[in-house]
């Protein structure tokens, strides 16, 4: 893949190459969008297009730097993601002594910190000093979808790019054309990831649209709930949180044809007939209340509560209210 094979960002893309140009590249970068818009992908790209042997501003992906890359066996470009729960100075540490090498092969040694908001203090810490006084021939790339848990001391060391999500029909369109994703799927993915490529494309080879159809008939319906779905300890957090925006979608489309839109802008597209009817079974304030509970929900997962006994409460609430 090329860099001009990243759809939609543009800007981005356009931005990185006249730095490499005009010879205006910093030394570490901070790259903040949401999750799944593609911005490790375009890391990774970048690492290729600072490298590639045929140097010709894009990267040929036949050279044996791009190929190396694209197989993660290239000893000069580093992934670091967190090990557990976080980016501990482990992590960091090895990249201080990476970073402090020659490079074995590269014209730019590159370090992609993905979800750098995982760092924790110490590894924050230890990151600065090489954010201060970084090697020339090093590149360090951070990513995150949470630049407000980035630590400012950190952020201000980077040249900021922002990633933006791709505008949902024409994702809807990209998914049906180069992807091969059939018209209601495609709908429903594109409007389920809010644009987001990179999270569009890691979900179109699941059955996408019958996996989430359990996980709604299984919260609403009064006699097969299966907690284990909403369970700490069954799931993982990204399980359950997945899990829990497809909840939300449910209920964010019953409010959106309470108040009046159309069926064209349902996410769940696929059960229209159903929330038509749904729609007068709810209050409105019901729908709030149910949605907030989803949100507070989402919350006790980042505080590491297990929430199957948060979600059991609303699912008892949802069905009075469905029944
Ligand atoms: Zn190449």
């Amino acid at each position: 893949m090329s860099l001009e094979n990243i759809i939609g960002q543009d800007k981005v893309i356009n931005f990185l190459k006249s730095s490499i140009k005009n010879e205006m590249l910093a030394s570490s970068y901070l790259f903040i969008g949401p999750e799944g818009v593609g911005k490790t992908l375009l890391a990774k790209e970048f690492a290729k297009l600072l490298n590639c042997e045929k140097n010709n501003l894009d990267a040929c992906d036949v050279c044996s730097s791009c190929i190396k890359i694209n197989k993660n066996i290239h000893p000069d470009i580093h992934l670091i993601v967190r090990d557990g729960s976080d980016i501990k100075i482990d992590n960091i540490r090895q990249l201080e002594n990476d970073i402090n090498l020659r490079p074995f092969e590269a014209r730019k040694k590159v370090f992609i910190i993905q979800d750098a908001h995982f760092m924790n203090a110490e590894a924050a810490n230890a990151l600065l000093k090489t954010l201060e006084e970084p090697p020339r021939d090093s590149i360090i790339i951070l990513t995150t979808s949470h630049l407000h848990k980035i630590f400012s001391t950190i952020a201000s060391r980077c040249r900021k790019i922002f990633f933006s999500s791709i505008d949902i029909e024409k994702l809807s369109s990209i998914l049906e054309k180069d992807f091969h994703v059939d018209k209601t799927s495609s709908h429903y993915l594109s409007y389920f990831t809010e644009g987001r490529l990179g999270k569009a494309i890691s979900l179109k080879d699941k059955n996408i649209l019958s996996e989430k159809n359990a996980i709604i008939n299984d919260f609403i319906n009064a006699d097969n709930f299966k907690q284990a779905q909403f369970d700490l300890d069954t799931k993982n957090k990204e399980d359950i949180k997945y899990n829990l925006d497809i909840l939300m979608s449910w209920f964010r489309d019953i409010l959106l044809l309470k108040c009046g839109f159309t069926a064209e802008n349902l996410i769940n597209s696929d059960r229209k007939r159903e929330l038509e009817n749904l729609k007068n079974e709810y209050k409105t304030e019901d729908l709030l209340k149910i949605m907030h509970r989803i949100l507070d929900t989402y919350s006790m997962l980042d505080y590491n509560i297990n929430p199957k006994f948060s979600l059991e409460f609303l699912r008892v609430k949802t069905w009075q209210n469905y029944r």
